[in-house]
């Protein structure tokens, strides 16, 4: 077998050599991979955020629907989501991967430069990590820093009775190409770019946190009730949706007209990495000012209150029967 024996030629320090060849500098970066730790500069009135994610083969990806290259670009983009989400700069990332022998050298070199267009493409760079062989399934374990100017960081703990509830973009879109995929259908161009090269907001996540509008905020990783229950459990609030105002794209609800039950999806359905926050009633009109300086749709969904609990209501005043869980890995029976 041609590609077990390029991994095996090559070796751990090759493998190395090849990635860190495949990486690019950055002003802040000092060091970059080649040494037991990176250096960077950092700002004495920043502050430094950190997040990790696990991506395991068979729970979070199947490579028989991406090629190497995109999910190395959604590696490190549901990464930056995690900056995005605060309010951060994302910097600087770290890639751990533990490689069975059935992948090759090409792959990977694929894999690393989707990851290294994903964190160009939001300022940050690739700057250390380690590799090991894996005996089952391939696992990839990012690390991302990012920095806010103190105090700026948005938690998901801030909210307050009264504020609006505001989400970008649309919801529903990646889990509805992952269902299709699942099924064996296949997804329009659209709904399968939104599941396999996700965009983190990192720019809305930046104006959000520095013009102090938001007082909440979290990124649509576990869908959006899933995410929204975060802010609620860490504020002590609940809170009223209203399902007419989630906003969906023209694929899903095309999608929608043959299958009404996987509106669903835009509820409970994950990965969109789109940013969740609350805004106070009054700047409600910046909302609406911002949304149009960045030509991103950010739209009102609801609003919270003292009393816990969500309700999500629908246009003739009924309540929405959703699934309350959302993803939970230790729960879920959702598996790729
Ligand atoms: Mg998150």
């Amino acid at each position: 077998m041609v590609a077990k024996k390029g991994l095996a030629e090559l070796g751990e320090f090759g493998l190395i050599e090849r990635i860190r060849q495949q990486a690019v500098p950055a002003p802040y970066l000092r060091l970059g991979i080649g040494d037991d730790c990176s250096i960077q500069a950092v700002a004495a009135e920043d502050e430094l955020m950190t997040s990790t994610d696990l991506l395991l083969e068979g729970v979070h990806f199947n490579l028989e629907w991406t090629d190497f290259e995109s999910l190395g670009y959604k590696s490190a983009a549901v990464n930056i989501s995690d900056i995005a989400a605060m309010g951060g700069v994302p910097r600087c990332l770290y890639l751990g991967l533990a490689v069975p022998e059935t992948v090759s050298v090409e792959q990977l070199e694929q894999f690393v430069a989707g990851f290294v267009a994903a964190a160009q493409a939001y300022g940050a760079v690739l700057a250390g990590g380690d590799t090991c062989r894996s005996g089952v399934a391939l696992v990839i374990s990012v690390t991302a820093e990012g920095t806010a100017p103190q105090g700026q960081a948005v938690c998901r703990s801030g909210a307050r009775p009264g504020d609006l509830v505001f989400v970008s973009g649309t919801l529903g879109d990646s889990a509805l190409a992952l269902r299709m995929l699942q099924q064996g259908k296949q997804p329009s161009a659209q709904l399968a770019f939104r599941h396999h090269r996700p965009q983190a907001r990192v720019t809305l996540g930046r104006r959000l946190a520095e013009t102090g509008l938001a007082t909440a905020m979290i990124d649509v990783s576990d869908g959006l009730v899933a995410d929204l229950g975060h802010i609620l459990s860490a504020s002590g609030l609940g809170a009223v949706l209203h399902l007419e105002e989630i906003p969906l794209s023209s694929g899903f609800s095309e999608v929608l007209i043959r299958q009404p039950e996987w509106l669903e999806l835009a509820l409970t359905g994950g990965e969109d990495y789109e940013l969740l926050f609350t805004v106070a009633s009054e700047s409600a009109g910046d909302i609406v000012r911002l949304a149009a300086e960045l030509a991103l749709p950010l739209t009102r969904i609801g609003t919270l209150q003292a009393e816990p609990g969500l309700l999500i209501l629908q246009q003739d005043g009924g309540h929405y029967p959703f699934q309350r869980s959302g993803f939970d890995h230790f729960s879920s029976d959702k598996i790729y």
